[in-house]
């Protein structure tokens, strides 16, 4: 593989989506149920992609518990060449609360920062409260990338990561 670029990608939405679980599922391919690094997050984990045989360096910023008070520095969103936005598809508030975190993205972001809506939880059918046609729409209405995932079962996170750093490198 040639060596490419680096980049930052920053976990928003509310609290206990799955940001940090989503993280741990990319990096270390595992599952983090109830555990103590969940409550208060990481800091940021690198992961090297190969994207058509070139590397490409992803630091991925979770946001450590400063998302209860929705006091997400500016600063965090400043750096973001990546937002992956996520919401809990059994947590209608936290889809609610997409509009909000877009506003914010749209006030502190990059003009050309690259954003992917994730419906997360997608195994817990029965729970499920945001039917996926309603995120298809908002992430429509916002011209947004829009997937499913599930931390749990992996569903969908390593095509989500690969998708961004994608069109991260494409854009350059
Ligand atoms: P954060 O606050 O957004 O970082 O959320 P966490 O990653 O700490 O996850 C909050 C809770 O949801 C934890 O109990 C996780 O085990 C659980 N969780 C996270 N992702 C999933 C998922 O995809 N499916 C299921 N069933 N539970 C999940
Ligand atoms: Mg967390």
């Amino acid at each position: 593989m040639r060596s490419g670029d680096s980049y930052q990608v920053m976990l928003i939405g509310d609290s206990a989506v799955g940001k940090t679980c989503l993280l741990v599922r990319f990096k270390d391919n595992t599952f983090l149920s109830g555990s103590f690094i969940s409550t208060v997050g990481i800091d940021f984990r690198n992961k090297v992609v190969n994207v058509d045989g070139t590397k490409v360096k992803l630091q991925i910023w979770d946001t450590a518990g400063q998302e209860r008070f929705r006091s997400v520095t500016h600063a965090y969103y400043r750096d973001a060449n990546a937002l992956l936005l996520l919401y809990d598809v059994t947590n209608k508030a936290s889809f609610d609360n997409i509009r909000a975190w877009l506003a914010e993205i749209n006030e502190y972001a990059q003009d050309d920062v690259v954003i992917m809506l994730l419906g997360n939880k997608s195994d817990m059918t029965s729970e499920r409260l945001v039917r996926r046609e309603d995120g298809e729409r908002l992430a429509k209405e916002y011209g947004t990338a829009f997937m499913e995932t599930s931390a749990k079962t992996g569903l969908n996170v390593e095509l989500a990561f690969m998708a961004i750093a994608r069109d991260l490198k494409s854009r350059k």
